[in-house]
């Protein structure tokens, strides 16, 4: 009597769990692009992909291959028990070797064309709600006026930048925060856009009369390649009218 061991209850099962991955891979998917085209603005697409897409993109790809492997182990009808566990393994196998370089993909090219689309959505001219015109983007030394002193604070010190669009026409204003340290630079050793600050430490804090100190580190997700560069904080500005109003 040879090995048949109850393959066609196997066969079956297999069948059945890989349409149930083939369905949660399409509804990964679907939900991640519903979700993304429902957001309005560009701020929130912009936001929504940084954080989301590679990871979605990921979790969709995991099981597809587990249900593509599950669905390919179930198409043949006979056999003994051992081609059986060999093709199992067979596949196990080729399935991570995929998987590894699908990875690899999303981490090291994926974030290249991720990162043209989201400085599209960044640089898009925005729409006043109030005149319904395309509103101007204005530049560093022009958005200081618009900036409280925390945000310019802010953006002379860590990895932050505030986009400044004003409405010509109304004067109306919208400001929006990006977060630098989430931006991946390209990698002087690699040559990877994988180069990403991973600490930012204030060594001498700036006064009114002497300029501050901040280290960035960088390191690349990619090679490992580390380095760091000073940057001036600029004095604080003294407050104004002090000892003047005293009689
Ligand atoms: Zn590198």
């Amino acid at each position: 009597m040879s090995d048949y061991f109850n393959l066609e209850f196997w066969n079956l099962w297999g069948r059945m769990a890989s349409y149930v991955l083939f369905a949660i891979t399409a509804f990964i998917l679907i939900y991640y692009y519903i979700k993304l085209s429902s957001l309005g603005e560009y701020k929130k697409k912009y936001d929504y992909i940084n954080r989301n897409e590679i990871n979605y993109l990921w979790a969709a790809s995991i099981t597809l291959l587990i249900a593509l492997g599950i669905f390919i182990n179930t198409l043949v009808i006979g056999g003994e028990l051992v081609w059986i566990a060999v093709r199992a393994f067979v596949t196990i196998m080729m399935g991570l070797i995929i998987g590894v370089i699908i990875s690899n993909l999303l981490k090291f090219y994926y974030p290249f064309y991720v990162e043209k689309r989201l400085k599209k959505l960044r640089y898009t001219p925005r729409i006043s709600p109030k005149s319904g015109k395309p509103m101007k983007l204005l530049t560093e030394d022009e958005e200081d006026v618009y900036l409280d002193e925390g945000m310019q604070a802010e953006e002379n010190v860590f990895s932050v930048d505030y986009d400044v669009w004003i409405d010509e026409e109304t004067g109306y204003t919208k400001i929006e925060k990006y977060a630098g340290h989430l931006i991946a630079l390209q990698c002087p050793e690699c040559n990877y856009q994988t180069l990403k600050v991973v600490k930012e430490e204030i060594i001498d804090s700036p006064t009114t009369n002497e300029e501050g100190e901040l280290m960035k580190f960088y390191k690349c997700d990619y090679c490992g390649y580390k380095e760091r560069k000073a940057f001036r904080i600029a004095k604080l500005k003294a407050p104004q009218d002090e000892g003047i109003t005293s009689s």
